[in-house]
């Protein structure tokens, strides 16, 4: 891999940014260019063929300062422990950023679960536990459901926990379903989170969400879930929504139902009625009030980050801004806000999860929304705040990187506080 499209150089490099601009202490940037630990394991697999099969897996834990680690489990080809390293690293700074007390961590193993039937996906997945036991755990590292894993597989992989410490652990795991544990409202925290960040923009940015046009990339469960939300509490309209083969637009305003019911009739959003087809391309730079990419990493470049018409960048997805754009963006005065921000309710939910675990006591899903909001919206006014003090020493900085700030400087304050450095 190129080095400068390595996940994890890049990651440092970001770090690196943040450290100059916060005049970070040169022992914790040292210690936080690094993760904590990495473990590398190679896990038997009994196959349909009744044969073995090795798989690489890893789990990488990259600060505990704050707490245990956090972050979900991967199954995927392209898996490898420079990615599971980045995301370790990203995880530190979201959760550091919610103000959640929990440090960074991630998890992967390098497989195609397309090609694997439900029996080997169990295998997997006890094996995996069976050779990380002694990395996880409700104090140790809590994983969750990631990439190509989902709540049956966090069933599987409580469920062995459990086996081998003859106890039952409930908050070891999130992303279980609800029956063994799971939080209400976990599957649409991320986008609900979303939400929450896109009305507070919205008060600074003066900007009325029920008269506003909003344009989403992606019809997954983050693009989904933001299209229901949007319309259905915010009031909004939604013009726009593609998915990977492309999307349709209609300034009057698309219907989630007769979409829901295009897609699954021909396969393809196209299918929908009276609405212009776009390319995803296209979409990005339809005249539009909000812009929320759902979908995938670097989709606004500085190719096109002029032709945005938005006055708010919402980042639902992991990256899908470069650099670069996000400087565009920012002196072309939209409000693009960052993604660990943006994104931050699925792991909030997590949290949730485990705390609702750990006392053996279930909140409402109204609770649990309520809950997020206070949080979200406080990450929220903290970047705000942060923003409006640099300002007064002179330095103009985005969201991002003002939600870097502080994320890492908390991370150092709790380093320094256990005498790490
Ligand atoms: P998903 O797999 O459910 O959906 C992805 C959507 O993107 C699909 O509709 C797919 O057709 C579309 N897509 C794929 N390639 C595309 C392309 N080239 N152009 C346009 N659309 C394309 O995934 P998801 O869970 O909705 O996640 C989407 C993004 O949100 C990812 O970046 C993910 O990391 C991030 N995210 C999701 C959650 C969550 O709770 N789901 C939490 C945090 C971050």
């Amino acid at each position: 891999m190129a080095e400068e499209l390595n996940p994890f150089r890049i990651s440092q490099r970001q770090l690196d940014t943040a450290a100059e601009l916060m005049g970070l202490d040169k022992q914790a940037h040292a210690l936080l260019r690094e993760p904590e630990r990495a473990v590398i394991v190679n896990i038997p697999v009994r196959m349909r063929d009744g044969k073995t099969k090795a798989f690489t897996g890893f789990r990488v834990l990259y600060n505990s300062a704050r707490g245990p680690g956090k972050g979900g489990v991967r199954f995927h080809p392209q898996e490898s422990l420079d990615t599971v390293k980045a995301l370790s690293a990203w995880m530190t700074w979201k959760c550091s950023l919610a103000n959640i007390p929990f440090g960074g961590a991630k998890g992967g193993v390098i497989c195609n679960p397309k090609e694997m039937n439900s029996a080997e996906l169990e295998n997997l997945s006890r094996g995996y536990v069976r050779a990380l036991s002694r990395f996880i755990g409700p104090k140790v590292d809590v994983p969750a459901p990631d990439v190509y894993t989902n709540p049956q597989i966090m069933a599987w992989m409580l469920d062995e926990y459990e086996t081998i410490e003859g106890r039952s652990s409930p908050e070891a795991f999130t992303g279980k379903p609800v029956e063994i544990g799971g939080s209400e409202g976990r599957f649409d925290s991320t986008a609900m989170g979303g939400m929450y960040v896109l009305r507070e923009t919205a008060k600074i940015k003066k900007l009325n969400l029920k008269k506003a046009k909003i344009a989403i990339q992606g019809f997954g469960n983050a693009g989904k879930f933001a299209f229901e939300i949007a319309t259905r509490l915010a009031g909004a309209r939604v013009v726009a929504i593609s998915d990977s083969q492309g999307g349709v637009y209609d300034p009057k305003g698309l219907d989630y139902g007769k979409l829901s019911e295009a897609k699954e009739r021909t396969g393809s959003l196209e299918g929908y009625k009276g609405a212009e087809k776009v390319t995803n391309e296209e979409l990005l730079e339809l005249d539009c009030d909000v812009l929320i990419p759902a979908a995938i990493e670097n989709q606004i470049t500085k190719e096109n980050a002029d032709r945005v018409r938005a006055k708010i960048v919402l980042e639902l997805a992991n990256g899908p801004v470069t650099p670069d754009a996000d400087r565009i963006l920012f002196e072309r005065g939209i409000a693009d806000m960052p993604d660990f921000l943006v994104n931050s309710g699925g792991v909030i939910g997590s949290y949730f999860e485990w705390a609702q675990d750990l006392q053996g006591y279930y909140w409402t899903e109204g609770g649990v929304y309520q809950k997020l909001d206070a949080i979200i919206t406080d990450s929220f006014n903290t970047v705000i705040k942060t923003q409006a003090e640099y300002r007064t020493k002179g330095k103009r900085i985005t969201p991002r990187e003002a939600a870097y700030v502080i994320a890492v400087g908390r991370v150092a304050m709790a380093m320094k506080a256990r005498g790490r450095y």
